[in-house]
């Protein structure tokens, strides 16, 4: 039985899966390491792209958005790829009750995954909203602005700060979304992290909470990972790979029924 054919079998044995996916699961679409060496922190100082420094200065705002500038049209130019539609056809057939995610470029929604089974904990790169009065705003149309020459956007409506979605550095992840992440970790009886190294929290409690609970730890990464010495099976490959090799087993399997627990959050 291959690594892949293993974890196939762990799919099909769960009541409850869950999945983690980061950064690995996008570089494979095409969007960009932003920290590898030659990405745009190499150009950028991370320690300006601060929540403080967005949130206290005209310039702070400005400097985000010259950023933004450049890096959204990569996420926007990006397709699903196959683990994104893997995802999406295992829980079609009742395999996956969610999937918790680091990625901020929507993929898993694009690739058919329903919107309220992806746990956003980093934000979402495609929409942004009036800090003020909350008008929601997507990003294609302030990218639009942008390319006009608007340096700083604000809001038609009122005249506030327009915030992307995404969580910046410094900021704290949307409470309800991190807890509804923790619940379902607990509730999972197979946890699979996909194309995470781990290293940034909550990533490195999440699996740690889901096998506190019971949950079997599977993972899937190019490097190795601080919990893999403690993972029930650790996969050292492409997810991409793995994926469609685990849904190859599964597309052949009889659909699951009645997998989906009634928790379900309603989506906001
Ligand atoms: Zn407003």
């Amino acid at each position: 039985m291959t690594p892949a054919e293993r974890l196939a079998a762990l799919f099909a044995e769960a009541r409850l899966a869950v999945v983690f996916t980061g950064a690995g699961v996008s570089t494979e679409s095409g969007i960009p390491d932003f920290r590898s060496p030659d990405g745009v922190w190499a150009r950028f100082d991370p320690a300006e792209f601060t929540y403080r420094n967005f949130i206290g200065s005209v310039e702070g705002r400005r400097r985000y958005w010259a950023l933004g500038r450049i890096t959204y049209p990569l996420i926007r130019a990006a397709t699903p790829g196959p683990t994104h539609r893997a995802l999406a056809a295992l829980h079609e057939r009742g395999y996956l009750d969610s999937c918790i995610t680091q990625n901020i470029d929507g993929l898993h929604q694009r690739a058919g995954l329903p919107a309220e089974r992806v746990l956003e904990l980093h934000g979402n790169a495609t929409r942004a909203r009036c800090l003020d009065c909350a008008a929601p705003y997507a990003r294609d149309e302030i990218h639009a602005w942008l390319e006009a020459g608007v340096e700083v956007p604000a809001c038609p409506a009122c005249g506030g700060v327009i915030k992307p979605f995404t969580v910046l550095f410094g900021e704290a992840m949307p409470a309800g979304v991190m807890q509804e992440a923790e619940r379902r970790a607990r509730a999972a009886d197979l946890f699979v992290v996909l194309g995470s190294s781990l290293v940034v929290y909550p990533a490195a409690y999440l699996p740690a909470h889901a096998q506190h609970a019971g949950a079997r730890l599977v993972i899937v990464n190019l490097e190795s990972t601080p919990l893999d010495a403690r993972a029930d099976l650790v996969i050292r490959d492409r997810t991409a790979t793995t994926m469609a090799a685990v849904l190859a087993v599964l597309a052949h399997a009889v659909p699951r029924q009645g997998a989906t627990p009634s928790w379900l959050p309603t989506p906001s």
